[in-house]
């Protein structure tokens, strides 16, 4: 509600209701300036409409992206140092890892990767940073953001959460104690697989303002046309974060116990579900043989799509396949995939 009106609240008579696509790189600025409009790189009408409607969705200050991945670099850049240690999960999403242990270890910068399932025991003592992403990506493990916040509290770790996978209408970190969230906007919050987009938020002013510094001065403000169209679709965000987690959760009912699947993970929230076939082939077959399912990485859109995680390295069987829930009419979805498991 509060998203959906962030905008409209603001008009005048005449206005449009949806936010103009300003594209500009310079604006008029004639003497000293005296407006918050001095260059592109620095701020965008198009880029803060969309910024106040995930503000609204968040109730916290937040800093749009060109991507999930620019948006948890800025989130680093605004928490680590030469010799800080991160912890990050070892099941989540593979690209931070990457970022940590091929790049920012070139400045110092120490990463350990632990499962998900273990950071409710792990001693975070060394730690300067605790990455947690729950549900893990692509894994679908749990652990407690209210335990780990205080665990972190109690350590003087910062506490980032990437919380793409929920979003904020299923999961609010920063209510738990979070002191940042991350989350690729690419995924269910823009909703239609039709551009890049991430943010961050935090209530901690010095890392907002650390984490703005870094847009302005790396250059990392997103395009208007896609804030544009990650702002349409969030007009209907949680119409299809309805149809998407009620999908998920009537396949998991149906699916359950098939003698195609050797497993069904779904964590019961959201619309992100893992299923285990016995082989890769038998797992490819049913990713390419359902007419209902479109063969592709990413998840959140509204066509329910596949892929073998394995195909990039991460620590599942060969058989893995993550199941993003589309948007799809429940009865025709599950029978489709019902139909193509009874001929694997
Ligand atoms: C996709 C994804 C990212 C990266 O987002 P991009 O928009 O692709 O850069 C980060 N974290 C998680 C959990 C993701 O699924």
């Amino acid at each position: 509600m509060a998203m959906l009106h962030a905008r409209t609240g603001q008009l005048e008579n005449g206005d449009p209701i949806s936010p103009p696509i300003v594209t500009t790189a310079k604006y008029k600025l004639s003497g000293t300036p005296d407006t918050p409009y001095t260059y592109g790189r620095d701020i965008n009408p198009t880029v803060e409409a969309t910024e106040a409607a995930i503000r609204a969705l968040e109730q916290a200050p937040v800093i749009a992206f060109p991507s999930g991945m620019a948006a948890i670099t800025a989130a680093l850049m605004a928490t680590v140092k030469a010799g800080d240690r991160v912890l990050v999960p070892s099941d989540g999403y593979y690209v931070t890892r990457v970022l940590l242990g091929d790049i920012l270890s070139d400045h110092d910068i120490h990463l350990d990767a632990i499962p998900t399932k273990a950071f409710a025991a792990a001693d975070l003592s060394s730690y300067a940073v605790v990455w947690a992403e729950t549900p893990s990506n692509p894994g679908l493990d749990l652990c407690s953001i209210r335990s780990l916040s205080e665990a972190a509290k109690a350590s003087g770790a910062t506490l980032i959460v990437d919380n793409t996978t929920l979003t904020p209408l299923l999961q609010r970190p920063l209510d738990l104690g979070a002191d940042m969230i991350v989350s690729s906007d690419t995924k269910a919050m823009a909703g239609h697989s039709d551009c890049l987009y991430g943010h961050i938020a935090t209530r901690d002013e010095a890392l907002f303002q650390k984490a703005w510094k870094w847009r302005k001065v790396s250059g990392s403000i997103p395009d208007p046309f896609a804030s544009f169209l990650v702002h349409r679709g969030l007009m209907t965000l949680e119409l299809r974060l309805q149809r998407m987690c009620a999908n998920a959760q009537a396949l998991a009912d149906t699916i359950d116990g098939h003698a195609a699947i050797e497993a069904v993970k779904y964590p019961g929230v959201g619309f992100v579900m893992g299923l285990t076939f016995s082989s890769e082939s038998i797992a490819e077959r049913f990713i390419e043989d359902c007419p209902a399912i479109f063969a592709s990485t990413s998840f959140g859109g509204v066509h329910t799509s596949a892929e073998r995680r394995a195909r990039w390295g991460d620590e599942v069987s060969d058989g893995f396949v993550r199941l993003s829930v589309g948007c799809e009419p429940t009865d025709a979805l599950v029978a489709a995939i019902e139909a193509t498991l009874e001929t694997l």
